[in-house]
């Protein structure tokens, strides 16, 4: 993709990508993000953490009172390391990025992201982050709750096939080998539970592009992405001259 010239640098500008899961967001936003001068943010990541910091808690769940005080008590950031590459993940000043990337933690931040208490609390995180001068933000309710006038509001998509045979492979390169037909119910699970919860589920936000990427390499993905993103840019700064 081509990068982005001086004068098309991102100016406060905000990039909203949501979609199921296995849709191939993160490894998109982040090459836009890279090409673009943006800062990613996965938002699941920081779910994950939450849900890291309360397993074997989950009695919690139940219990607003005792959750709000153990939320009170969790310090999440993603933090870009100094000499650049993916963001880190930290819980309390621990580093929990390999951690929270444990398939049961993905499967209990589906159940710990379904809270009011705990969306309101990484909600109001993933806002204060809107001050950078521009970012590049994924998640399943961006474009709908935490950033509705997105100047950019994406939709990514594909089939559950073709999501389970990218987790698949990339289950292969860890050295796992999960059948496929486990792994699409698994996703199929958890469609189910992000589009079916009361408090903000996984839908396409209003005004947001869809993109059905089963037959998209990600290099396809990446330069469509980008150029929705350029045009914007391009606009902005034609506003200013
Ligand atoms: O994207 P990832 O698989 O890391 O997200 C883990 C879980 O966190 C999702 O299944 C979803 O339930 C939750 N999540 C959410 N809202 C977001 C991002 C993630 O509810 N903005």
């Amino acid at each position: 993709m081509r990068k982005a010239g001086p004068s098309l640098r991102a100016a406060g500008i905000v990039v909203a990508v949501d979609g199921p899961a296995g849709a191939g967001k993160s490894s998109v936003c982040r090459a836009v993000a890279d090409h673009l001068g943006l800062l990613y943010v996965d938002t699941g990541a920081m779910y994950r953490a939450v849900a890291y910091a309360l397993r074997g808690r989950r009695q919690l769940l139940g219990q607003d009172g005792r959750l709000a005080d153990a939320l009170a008590a969790l310090r999440v950031d993603l933090q870009r390391p100094r000499g650049g590459g993916p963001l880190r993940v930290k819980l309390n000043g621990r580093d929990v990025t390999r951690e929270v990337r444990a398939p049961e933690i993905g499967e209990l931040a589906s159940l710990v992201s379904r809270h009011v208490l705990v969306r309101k609390r990484l909600v109001a995180l993933q806002r204060s982050l809107a001050y950078h001068p521009g970012i590049i933000m994924e998640g399943r309710d961006i474009g709908s709750v935490v950033f509705p006038d997105a100047d950019v509001k994406v939709y990514l998509t594909a089939s559950v096939r073709e999501r389970a045979r990218r987790r698949a492979e990339d289950l292969a390169l860890q050295g796992r080998r999960v059948p496929l037909p486990v792994i699409e119910r698994e996703i199929r699970r958890r469609d189910r539970r992000d589009r079916s919860r009361k408090v903000s589920p996984l839908r396409v936000a209003s005004g947001a592009i869809r993109l059905d990427t089963s037959r998209m390499t990600e290099a396809q993905v990446v330069e469509a992405l980008g150029r929705l993103v350029r045009k914007r840019l391009k606009a902005r700064s034609d506003l200013l001259q």
